[in-house]
C-alpha cells in the first residue's frame, strides 16, 4: 500500500529530533517544512497531509506544524536530486508556551529561526548547538529573554565557523576596555580600537558591551547560573547590533526580521 507516494517496504526511513524553522504552507492540505534536526542537521521535508485533520481510516499527521516547535521527527530523506525529503510522523515535544505568551519571547523565537536559515547549512550535523538551541528556546518569555537572545545568536555564530573576535584589537592586538570606545568591524569579524584602521560599516560601541558579550556563558549555562543584574537597555541593544550586522555579513543578506528586533530591545534610531 503505497504511502505518500513511496512503498513503505522500500524507504530508507530515520528518526530525529528536531526544531521547526520555517514552514511554507504548500497546496490546500500540506506544508513544506525546514527542520533543525538533531543528527541531521538542516532538513527539508514536505509534510503531506499536515494542514487537514485526519480521517478515520486515511493517513494524515493530524495537526498543522509551528514554526520554533520542537518534536520527535520520522521521515524518508530526498532520493537523488530531489530537495525534498518526506516527513511521515511528527511528535510534539515542546510547543514553547511560554515564549508564546510574551510578544519580545515570540519575536526571539521568530528572529532565531531566521538567523539559523541563513547561516546554515544543509547536511551538517551541530549537535551541541541543537541542544543549547533547545534549552535557549525552551526558556525564551522567562526573566532572561534578551540576554538568552543574544546568548543563542552568539552561539549560532560561534557553530557556523563566524565566531567574532570582541576581547582584542584585530589590528594591533591591544585588549578591549570597558568604558572605552572601541570599532566593531563585521567584514573583518571582530573589534578595533578608534585609532586602528576600521572598516567603513564599522559600528562604534562600548568596549564594555563587547567584553560582556564575550563573557556571555551558552544558554543552558545561563538559565542554571543564577540570575545577575542585567545590563542596561542601551547595552542590550547595542550587543545585540553588534551580533546581528556579523550575522547579516556573514550571510550576505539583511534579516527579514529585523524589525522584530524593536519588540524586543526596545526602539532606537540604530536598529
Ligand atoms: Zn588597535
Amino acid at each position: 500500500m503505497p504511502l505518500n507516494g513511496y512503498n513503505p517496504v522500500m524507504a530508507n526511513y530515520e528518526k530525529d529530533e528536531a526544531i521547526c524553522l520555517r514552514v511554507i504552507n504548500f497546496s490546500e492540505t500540506s506544508q513544506v517544512v525546514t527542520l533543525f534536526a538533531r543528527q541531521a542537521g538542516l532538513l527539508a521535508l514536505l509534510a503531506k497531509g499536515s494542514r487537514k485533520m485526519a480521517k478515520a481510516g486515511t493517513f494524515s499527521l493530524g495537526a498543522p506544524i509551528d514554526q520554533v516547535a520542537r518534536g520527535e521527527v520520522v521521515y524518508i530523506p530526498p532520493r537523488g536530486t530531489a530537495e525534498l525529503g518526506t516527513l511521515t510522523a511528527w511528535n510534539l515535544i515542546d510547543y514553547h508556551p511560554a515564549m508564546r505568551k510574551s510578544l519580545p519571547a515570540f519575536f526571539a523565537g521568530q528572529i532565531i529561526c531566521e538567523v539559523m536559515m541563513m547561516l546554515l547549512s544543509g547536511q551538517e550535523s551541530h549537535t551541541p548547538l541543537y541542544d543549547e538551541l533547545a534549552a535557549g528556546l525552551a526558556a525564551l518569555g522567562g526573566s532572561q529573554t534578551q540576554r538568552l537572545f543574544l546568548s543563542i545568536a552568539k552561539r549560532i555564530l560561534i557553530s557556523t565557523g563566524y565566531q567574532p573576535e570582541m576581547e582584542y584589537c584585530l589590528v594591533c592586538k591591544a585588549p578591549v576596555r570597558p568604558g572605552v570606545p572601541a570599532q566593531f568591524g563585521p567584514q573583518r569579524g571582530g573589534v578595533c580600537c578608534v585609532d586602528c584602521p576600521a572598516e567603513s560599516k564599522a559600528l562604534r560601541v562600548d568596549g564594555g558591551v563587547l567584553l560582556a558579550l564575550a563573557r556571555l556563558p551558552v544558554p543552558s549555562t545561563l538559565i542554571t547560573a543564577a540570575a545577575s543584574k542585567p545590563a542596561a537597555a542601551p547595552a542590550m541593544r547595542a550587543a545585540a547590533m553588534v551580533l546581528i550586522a556579523a550575522i547579516e555579513t556573514a550571510a550576505d543578506r539583511g534579516l527579514k526580521t529585523r524589525w522584530a528586533l524593536e519588540a524586543l530591545f526596545g526602539k532606537t534610531k540604530a536598529l
